[in-house]
């Protein structure tokens, strides 16, 4: 099995045919990582990623989002520790995002984002996003009181109104030479008890750890229904979703590196060509130097 296979295998690509329950969350494609198949297939690629993203910096041209959305615990800040360890960090930026401020709510919602989003030649990684205003919000319709929208624009169609928003705007970006990736890493809900239990029983893991998030827990059919809806809704060619497995971290870890590295390099990024004058400059730089001995 190949990257590029295990990327397309977690892309979204039919989504009015898209069901949450058709995904396995223990899925490994019969990769075993205490066997090298799977060690070696990380390890690919990693090398990989470093080499996409050194072109990337250097080409200055195309920019990479990468959104990641799951519930508490499903491993989102372990992904981003894993795939930054192939990311030169000057190149990379991580933005989290919580309840928002009284400032980002007194403004549309996909306002906060488009202030974070990578320039060209970065990557920047949203650990949550904007999709929070279609998942937690719609759990939490009180959420959407605080955003003091203007009441005749809260209609049933909100939405599906979002979500179009969210397509036109992941489509400008797209136009606009930013390569868009979304994944939702999947639990099984016992997964996350498991992890939760675990968090509880480790002080060092105690700050990780939220009142809420058992409130949260207990909505998780909720949450499911509107990471379905959203999943199908905005899920599109300019920026494909890709449910990944996320029982097992290892794993999830590697489809991330898989759809990354398959997409960076179907754009055939470059080192950028200096151009005959830069070379014979470059010529005459390297001749002073050696002469210098
Ligand atoms: P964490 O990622 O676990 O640190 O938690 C961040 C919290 O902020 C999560 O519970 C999110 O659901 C919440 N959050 C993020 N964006 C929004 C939003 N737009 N409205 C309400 N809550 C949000
Ligand atoms: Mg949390």
């Amino acid at each position: 099995m190949k990257l590029a296979d295990i990327a397309g295998r977690f892309r979204i690509d039919k989504p009015d045919k898209f069901r949450l329950s058709d995904h396995d969350s223990k899925e490994t494609c019969g990769l075993d990582i205490g066997k090298s198949n799977a060690k070696d297939m990380l390890a690919d690629g990693l090398k990989r990623l470093e080499a996409v993203q050194e072109k990337l910096y250097a080409q200055d041209q195309w920019s990479v989002l990468i959104v990641l959305q799951a519930m508490d615990a499903a491993g989102k800040d372990g992904v981003i520790k894993h795939v930054m360890t192939a990311i030169n960090p000057q190149g990379c930026e991580v933005h989290p995002f919580k309840q928002p401020s009284d400032e980002e709510l007194s403004h549309n919602f996909l306002w906060r984002a488009g202030r974070r989003l990578p320039g060209r030649g970065r990557v920047g990684i949203f650990n949550r996003s904007y999709y929070e205003d279609v998942l937690v919000v719609r759990v939490h319709p009180e959420y959407l009181a605080s955003a003091q929208i203007p009441e005749n624009l809260l209609g049933a169609n909100i939405w599906k109104q979002r979500f179009e928003s969210i397509r036109n705007f992941e489509r400008n970006l797209a136009r606009n030479g930013t390569c868009v990736l979304k994944f939702f890493l999947n639990i099984s809900r016992d997964e996350q008890r498991k992890r939760l239990l675990d968090r509880l029983n480790d002080p060092t893991k105690h700050w990780k750890f939220s009142a809420g998030d058992l409130a949260e827990r207990k909505l998780w059919p909720k949450y499911m229904e509107a990471y379905e809806d959203a999943i199908r809704s905005t899920s599109t060619d300019d920026a494909p979703w890709y449910v990944v497995p996320g029982d097992h971290k290892w794993f999830s870890r590697l489809v991330v590196a898989a759809a990354v590295v398959d997409a960076l390099e179907r754009l055939k990024l470059e080192y950028p060509d200096a151009g005959d004058a830069a070379r014979e400059r470059i010529n005459e730089a390297r001749k002073a130097l050696e002469a210098e001995k």
